[in-house]
Formats: structure tokens, C-alpha cells, sequence
């Protein structure tokens, strides 16, 4: 038996060399193959290249017959080369024949070589071929043989990230790497994107592979991994982590790894075999990926994101890389593709050229998805496994109505979607052209339409969509995406922005709804075990008066001279709404005191959101200037269904006979006292939802700014009466069936109504 290779560092030098020469890629390939079996003093080597079919096709060789390559082919599981592929392990036989997936592949003449060693070609843990070096005698490689040959690879890896290799495919065939994928996921906002992955933390390049001194890389990789220790344990020291909690946990297990022995002992391993200390850390993540990847246990699965983000970190230590965004040009299509990311961060790019967004992670009410939704940013969120299956500039399609991803699709997909694109453009087209009449319906009832806001970047929607107005501006945005408590001068400075963008049209401000899913990162607040049901919006607003006192006043010196609409989120009780009063009352006459200008007119409301309230709406619009009904929560609380668990907020339907006599309810005592009324929740921008809304008597309603336009059509094709008619019967008939959904559809339909 001979000793452990003379030097996988020599090789990897050698293959440097070939890199850089000005041949063909086959020339490079054969070279390589060649240069590896000398090196590693075996008879063969060979190259297999996965391909989008599942085969494995033989793309160079040393040593088996030159006729088989691109002629020798095996499945995915088949075949010893099958069987790495699909384990993404290395397989080091001393008599290779002998093993049960052993499978003869006479075009290739290998039935003399007795000896057997492969390795996956893995790029961020997917396997993207498989290299194999033979030998005639009977012999096991060793440990570091394996380990040599692994680091190998990745050279190969590189050749076939970068489309090297395609030009090699034969005819009908495609690499894997850069197979079509379609990715279910959750849709987060509505719309469709087509564009170029651009990945929000792009996978650090390593471009320097090969080491010159080996000792020198072991001590930058000891020095990086000192600090990544010191950042572990600071994060782990912070008031506001050293409590329990999620963030706790995700430290903890970062600390396990980042102190994980067997982790630093690899590493160095592959820095002894030549790479430098980022090639060694990268080399070791993407082996550790593929073990992982294959886990079905959630929890071994959830370790591996974590294990991911601490790996990542410490590429970007030695490579001096900040974290977030390089400094590259956006291109002027993309769709930015993230494990996950902050609000602030997906402001931070040219919002001109974004057309999607896609995450692993990400909910219906994250922080992220509600900017993304302002932005009006095709996103879709929960698309499992996205990052690793992406490289930058891939093409791709974001559909935000499915809540699909198509990865590099196939010419007919995309040529559809292209399809849906300008016939949705063909429709906002429509919607501009209507844009400046009035919303009346085809019987002459006259409906308001006006949007919900929350951040600067809304405000151009309201002359693009419009809108009449904001019917709910949600303060808690800003304070939101801040990294810290927003100062009065900063909310003031916002308010007035809003107010002056508006000029005559009316802004409806909601105090601070934060709480529940609504957290500020500064803010620190115990955990609740319901969170939605607990301290937040007016609660937390009037057990902390100096943080509400501080907006009410932002808000009164904004609105100098001008109308001012104040709205208050989640009241339960009555006297909430004085309580609040009283407190405006009092910075009004602080105001006074000091000769500064008050608001020209002030008008206070409540949003209807907590069931509690349809019991009171008596005594409510004697205490309000108006009513908004937060149907989002409305309906949350009166069938018990959280809005932000996809496993039960679909359950219900929103037009469902009990949440409509409710609404039904709400609009009926405004009206008998008098009192405007508006409804504000998503629903409100859903065409058929707004044409039920309309016929049960809502005459305002308050929509993100891309729904108005549709809204707008179906309101001018609407005869009102006729429909109120039909939901009065409907909902008053108590041995009626449930088809109230189906009655509405059917009007729609048969009236030629546009939803
Ligand atoms: C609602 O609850 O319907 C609403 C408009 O408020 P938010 O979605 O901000 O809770
Ligand atoms: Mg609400």
C-alpha cells in the first residue's frame, strides 16, 4: 500500500494553472481528470456531470475508455456514481465490484479496476456531479485521500456554478445546476415579477481557493473564529436577549456550533490540503449542508439555517465582507431572494428597480411583507430551500398571486407569465383612465374611496391610485422599521409630510398600534402567551401616556392650522376614548399656553375592531366623530382565528352570514345616528368583499393603493339596490343555507360585474 498522497497542495496549484489557460472546456476538463489521477496516483479519474433529467453523464476521464464520455450515463441512485449522488457522501471501496449498487458499464471498460473512490461535487450543499478516481489493485484510500479529493471537487464545482460546462451538454440536455424549479411558497402580495435573482446576502464568493501557506491560513481562520466566539457571547450578554426567548435559542445553538470542535477540526483539515482559511470554511459548510439537508427532522433541519447564518458570518469576517448588500449594480429587474430580512433593508434598494421579493421565511403580517406591500413588490414568502437553489442573475419568476416561484423557467412559462404581465399592465391602463371620475355606482350611490398608508414611499399612491384620501394612516410603520424610538421632531416631521402630500384630502391618523405582532425591537416588553389579546394599540398607549403624549402632540403640531383626524385601534371600552380625550385636551391647551397654532379642527374616532364594541355602537357614535371598522381583526376576534396562523386564517370566510350581520350591524347604527363610518381592513380592497360591503350600506371604504382601481370598476358597474336587496333576504333568512359566497358571484356574473 502507498502513503498518503505526496500533496493535494501541489494539485491544487497545477489545477490553478489549468484554470487560468486559454482552452476549450473539455481541454480543461480532460486536463484536470488527468492531472488529478497522477496526482493522487491512480489509474483512473473521471468526472460525472448531473444533469436536469437525473442522469449522471460521464463528461471526462483518465484512464476508461475516451468513446464513453458523454456516452456513459447512470440515474440518480444507480450505480456506485447514483449512489453518491444521491447520498451526497463519499463511497471508498477496496473491491468495488463486490458492492450491492455496483453496476458494469461495458462502454467503459472499468471491469479491471478493483478499487474505488467517489466524492459529490457539491455547491452550497446541492450535488452537482460526482468524481471518482479507480485503482486495479485491491486498496482503501485514505482519510486524507478522501479529504483531497473532496477538496478537489470544488474546483470542479466552480466550473460548473459558473456555465462553463453547458456549452458541453449534448444536444437536448441540460445541466442541473440549471434546471427549471418551481417553488410553492405563501403568497404575500399580490402580483407578478419577472426578472434576475439577486440574492440579499450574496453567497460571499470565494474566489482565492488555493492556499500558499498553509500555516498563515490556519491562523487567519483561529483569529476569525476568536471573533466570530466574541460576537456569539456579546449577543448572548444583551439585556434584552438574556431573558428567554426565541432569539436566546438561536444564540444558543450559534454558540454550540461556533465552539463545535469537530466543525474547526475540518476546516483546518482542508486548509492543510491547500485551500486558504474562506475555501476551507465554505468547503466544510457545503459538505455539512448536504448531511443536514437530508434530515427530516424539522428540528436537525432548523439547525442547519443556523449553522448556515454562523458559517456565512465567518466568511465574511476573513474576507473583510460588511453584511448586507455589496456595492454592485442592482439590476434593473430583481428580485431580491432572502433567507429573511428587516423592513429597513428592503427600503435600503432602489425601489425602481425591484420587481419581486422572495423568502425563506417571512409571514403575512411581517414587517417586511407590509413594506414589500406598500411598495407594491410581487413577494412570496415560506418558499423553502430558495437560497441554496438560487445563483445570482438567474432568471426568475415571482408569482405573488399563486405564491409561487419558477426558478430559471422553461421559454413557455415565461413567455406566459410575460403574457399576464401586459394584460395586468393592460389593465391599470383601464384603471387610469377612470382614475379621475368619482366612484358612483351604475344606480347612482356615491362611495369613497380613499387608501391605507403608513410610510413615505405610500405617499405618490395616492395621486397615482386616486384615492380620495388615507383613510387609515398606520403610525406604528415608522416606529416599526426604526432602529430606534422615533423622536417627536421625526414623528412630526412624517405627519406633516403626509398632511402636506394630501393637501385638501382628508388623512385619518391611527395612534400607535403596536403590540401583539406589531414589535418594536427597542421596545421591551414581556412575552405574552396572546400576544394578540394582550397589552397593545390603546392599552399599552394609555398605560404608557408619555409615549402616546408624545405622538398626540407630533400630531397636533403637524396639523397647525389644518384638520386633524385621530383614530384610536382596538377600543374595548368606552372609556378608553375619554381617557385618550382627556390627554389631547391637555397638550391642546399646552399648545395654547405657548401661542403655538392648533389643528383648525379636530375629529376624533375609534376603530371597530373588538367585538366588545358591536355591543356598545349606542353609546360609541355618541362618543366619536366617526367609526372605521378593522375588519382584519374584527373577524379575528369573532371567530377566534388568529390572523397570522396560515393553518386556520383561511378557515373562515369572510363572507360568511355571521361576520356580515355584524358589519350589517355596524353600518346601520352609524347610520341611524348620523355618523361616518369607513371600513379599513384588507378586505375592503377585495372587489367582491367591497361590492358586498357597498350593498350592505358602506359608503366609505379604505384599500391599499393598488386595489383601487379595480374597486373603482366594480363600484361604476354596481346596482346597488338590486344587491341589497338580495343580502337582505339572505342574511335575514334564518332557515337560509350558506351560500352567500355563491349568491354573490352569481350576481356579479350575471350583472357583468368586473371582480
Ligand atoms: C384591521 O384590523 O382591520 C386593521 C385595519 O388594522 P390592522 O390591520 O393594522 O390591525
Ligand atoms: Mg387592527
Amino acid at each position: 500500500m502507498r502513503g498518503p498522497p505526496a500533496g493535494p497542495r501541489v494539485l491544487l496549484r497545477r489545477l490553478r494553472e489549468i484554470m487560468a489557460e486559454p482552452i476549450s472546456a473539455q481541454e480543461r476538463l480532460d486536463k484536470i481528470v488527468t492531472q488529478i489521477a497522477a496526482n493522487m496516483v491512480a489509474e483512473v479519474c473521471s468526472t460525472y456531470v448531473l444533469r436536469s433529467d437525473g442522469v449522471l453523464e460521464l463528461y471526462a476521464t483518465e484512464g476508461l475508455k475516451r468513446e464513453a464520455v458523454h456516452h456513459a450515463q447512470l440515474r440518480v441512485g444507480q450505480g456506485l456514481v447514483g449512489t453518491i449522488a444521491d447520498e451526497a457522501r463519499p463511497l471508498n471501496l477496496p473491491d468495488a465490484q463486490s458492492h450491492p449498487a455496483f453496476q458494469y458499464l461495458p462502454e467503459t471498460g472499468e471491469e479491471q479496476y478493483s478499487s474505488f473512490l467517489g466524492v459529490p461535487i457539491l455547491r452550497a450543499g446541492r450535488t452537482l456531479g460526482v468524481l471518482v478516481v479507480q485503482n486495479r489493485t485491491h486498496r482503501t484510500y485514505y482519510d486524507e485521500e478522501v479529504e483531497a479529493l473532496q477538496t478537489t471537487a470544488m474546483v470542479l464545482a466552480e466550473m460548473i456554478a459558473v456555465g462553463e460546462l453547458e456549452r458541453l451538454a449534448l444536444p437536448g440536455t441540460q445541466i442541473d445546476l440549471k434546471r427549471p424549479v418551481t417553488v410553492a411558497g405563501l403568497s404575500l402580495g399580490e402580483g407578478v415579477g419577472l426578472g434576475h435573482v439577486v440574492l440579499h446576502e450574496p453567497r460571499v464568493v470565494v474566489t482565492a481557493l488555493i492556499g500558499e501557506d498553509a500555516e498563515a491560513e490556519s491562523a487567519r481562520l483561529d483569529a476569525a473564529i476568536a471573533s466570530l466566539r466574541l460576537f456569539v457571547d456579546d449577543m448572548l450578554q444583551r439585556d434584552d436577549i438574556r431573558e428567554s426567548g426565541e432569539h436566546r435559542d438561536i444564540l444558543e445553538a450559534y454558540r454550540m456550533f461556533a465552539h463545535d470542535r469537530g466543525w474547526v477540526r475540518r476546516m483546518h483539515e482542508a486548509i492543510r490540503n491547500g485551500l486558504t482559511a474562506e475555501a476551507a470554511v465554505e468547503k466544510v459548510q457545503s459538505d455539512t449542508r448536504a448531511r443536514l439537508q437530508r434530515q427530516t427532522d424539522p428540528f436537525l433541519r432548523d439547525r442547519l439555517h443556523d449553522f448556515d447564518d454562523l458559517a456565512n458570518r465567518l466568511l465574511r469576517v476573513l474576507m473583510n465582507k460588511p453584511h448586507g448588500l455589496s456595492g454592485e449594480e442592482l439590476p434593473r429587474d430583481a428580485i431580491i431572494v432572502a433567507r429573511n430580512m428587516g423592513a429597513a433593508e428592503l427600503l435600503d434598494y432602489d425601489r425602481e428597480r425591484i420587481r419581486g421579493l422572495v423568502l425563506e421565511e417571512g409571514g403575512p403580517t411581517s414587517h417586511v411583507t407590509i413594506v414589500a406591500r406598500a411598495l407594491g413588490i410581487a413577494s412570496v414568502g415560506r418558499a423553502n430551500g430558495i437560497v441554496s437553489l438560487v445563483e445570482n442573475g438567474d432568471p426568475i419568476i415571482v408569482d405573488g398571486i399563486a405564491g409561487e416561484v419558477h426558478v430559471r423557467p422553461p421559454a413557455d412559462v415565461e413567455s406566459a407569465y410575460a403574457e399576464k404581465v401586459r394584460f395586468r399592465a393592460k389593465r391599470q391602463e383601464q384603471y387610469r383612465l377612470i382614475r379621475d371620475q368619482a366612484a358612483v355606482t351604475r344606480d347612482g350611490h356615491r362611495v369613497t374611496l380613499l387608501m391605507n398608508a403608513g410610510l413615505l414611499v405610500d405617499l405618490p399612491h395616492l395621486a397615482e391610485s386616486g384615492a380620495e384620501g388615507i383613510g387609515l394612516f398606520r403610525t406604528e410603520l415608522q416606529f416599526m422599521i426604526a432602529a430606534r424610538m422615533p423622536k417627536l421632531k421625526e414623528q412630526q416631521a412624517l405627519y406633516a409630510a403626509v398632511l402636506d402630500a394630501a393637501g385638501s384630502r382628508p388623512v385619518t391618523f391611527r395612534t400607535l398600534d403596536i403590540g401583539g405582532d406589531k414589535v418594536l425591537p427597542y421596545l421591551r416588553t414581556a412575552t405574552e402567551e396572546n400576544p394578540a389579546m394582550g397589552w397593545r394599540a390603546i392599552r399599552l398607549g394609555l398605560d404608557r401616556p408619555g409615549l402616546l403624549r408624545t405622538q398626540i402632540r407630533a400630531l397636533l403640531q403637524a396639523a397647525a392650522g389644518r384638520e386633524l383626524r385621530v383614530m384610536l385601534p382596538m377600543v374595548t371600552d368606552l372609556d378608553e376614548i375619554r381617557q385618550t380625550r382627556a390627554l389631547i385636551e391637555r397638550d391642546l391647551a399646552h399648545l395654547r399656553r405657548h401661542r403655538h397654532e392648533a389643528p383648525a379642527r379636530l375629529l376624533m374616532g375609534a376603530m371597530v375592531e373588538v367585538p366588545a364594541l358591536l355591543f356598545e355602537l349606542d353609546r360609541l357614535v355618541k362618543e366619536v366623530d366617526f367609526i372605521s371598522v378593522g375588519s382584519n381583526d374584527l373577524l379575528q376576534f369573532l371567530t377566534a382565528t388568529d390572523r397570522g396562523n396560515t393553518r386556520v386564517s383561511s378557515r373562515f370566510d369572510i363572507l360568511s352570514r355571521p361576520f356580515l350581520r355584524a358589519l350589517r350591524q355596524i353600518v346601520r347604527e352609524a347610520g341611524k345616528a348620523g355618523l361616518p363610518v369607513t371600513l379599513c381592513g384588507e378586505m375592503a380592497g377585495n372587489p367582491l368583499a367591497a361590492m358586498t360591503l357597498i350593498g350592505l350600506g358602506y359608503r366609505s371604504l379604505s384599500m391599499s393603493a393598488a386595489a383601487l382601481g379595480p374597486v373603482k370598476a366594480m363600484t361604476q358597474a354596481l346596482p346597488t339596490q338590486k344587491l341589497s336587496e338580495r343580502l337582505e333576504v339572505i342574511l335575514d333568512d334564518s332557515n337560509g343555507h350558506d351560500g352567500i359566497r355563491a349568491m354573490l358571484t352569481g350576481f356579479a356574473e350575471a350583472e357583468g360585474i368586473p371582480l
